[in-house]
């Protein structure tokens, strides 16, 4: 597999404290890359290393196939696009002028491209409206827009959908995906929003306490979503000792509740609950998702 960005063992310290502890991830060429951690992981410790905006303490990071130590770093880090939470654009001025300055700022020698890339993020008819007076998701689309200028082939987005209303997210997402499917572009996009990520990426790298804990493609990670029933008892104790004689692998949930990941047919489950004195009130079937998933993997709250 050909990888856009991989890390080995990367470690950035803040004077005593470790952002990042020994990180390792591999963004694969073309894929969307869900990067999914808490508050304060290291998500844009991590950005911030990769874009050469500050020096990892220690390890080291390839970006297509180049690595930190080498001088073409800085062509290879020519490929690449990336949004911070708050986008660099000037609220002063218009879309159209916020890319002009950008294609001035990275030498490019005529404004051609800045056309074809509003129509691409759905900025064509904002006119002279300065950037100051957009709306937040169109200023985080004018972020993307600003940063695909040099045309990327590698774009990293650090919480782009935060704060935005749910059609702003949906811009984003659509963007998000135009950009892969139709350009081929490999995009990292950091989340703490994880229901929107499950929606796009092909694969996910979790991060907790400044190291990747795991990392999946959505296909090995559906597979790992663990199913089970979900019943309501009239009593916990009876049942739980139903379950028990039966062999059963469960969770109780509450006083009435409990989760079932053995699989069994209902009729065996009404059965050995009635040997045991105890109703089955409702029984209902439940797919482990991406959030409870990453609960699990990292623990405590969320
Ligand atoms: P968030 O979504 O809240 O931004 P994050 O996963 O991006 O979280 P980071 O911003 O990378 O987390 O921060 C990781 C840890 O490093 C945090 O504990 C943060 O307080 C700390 N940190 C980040 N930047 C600095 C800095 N310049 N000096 C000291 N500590 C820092």
């Amino acid at each position: 597999m050909e990888y856009v960005l991989r890390t080995e063992s990367l470690v950035k310290q803040y004077g005593r404290f470790n952002a990042l502890c020994g990180l390792t991830m591999n963004v694969p060429k073309g894929s969307i890359y869900g990067f999914i951690g808490r508050n304060g992981a290291g998500k844009s410790t991590l950005i911030k290393s990769v874009c050469g905006l500050q020096k990892p303490t220690s390890g080291s990071y390839e970006i297509f196939g180049i690595g930190n130590r080498d001088r073409r770093i800085f062509d290879s880090r020519s490929r690449l696009g990336a949004v911070a939470e708050s986008p660099a654009i000037y609220m002063n001025m218009s879309a159209s002028d916020n890319l002009r300055q950008q294609c001035t700022m990275l030498g490019l020698p005529d404004y051609g491209c800045v056309s074809d890339i509003l129509e691409l993020v759905g900025l064509q008819n904002t006119g002279t409206k300065k950037a100051g007076r957009f709306s937040l998701g169109m200023k985080q689309r004018l972020g993307i827009a600003v940063s695909l200028v040099g045309n990327p082939d590698f774009l990293i987005l650090d919480e782009p959908i935060n704060g935005l209303d749910p059609q702003g997210i949906v811009e984003i997402r659509e963007l998000v995906l135009r950009l892969n499917r139709e350009r081929g572009m490999t995009v990292l996009v950091s989340s703490h929003i994880l229901d929107e990520l499950a929606k796009i990426a092909t694969h996910f790298g979790f991060i907790d306490g400044g190291r990747i804990i795991k990392e999946a493609d959505a296909k090995e990670l559906n597979a790992a979503f663990r199913r089970c029933m979900h019943v309501r008892v009239n009593n916990i104790k009876a049942a739980s000792a139903a379950f028990d004689s039966m062999g059963l692998r469960y969770e109780t949930v509450s006083e009435t509740e409990a989760d079932i990941f053995t699989e069994i047919s209902v009729t065996r489950l009404v059965y050995a609950l009635a040997e045991n004195n105890c109703e089955l009130i409702s029984v209902t079937e439940r797919n482990e998702n991406l959030e409870t998933y990453f609960m699990n993997l990292v623990g405590g709250d969320h």
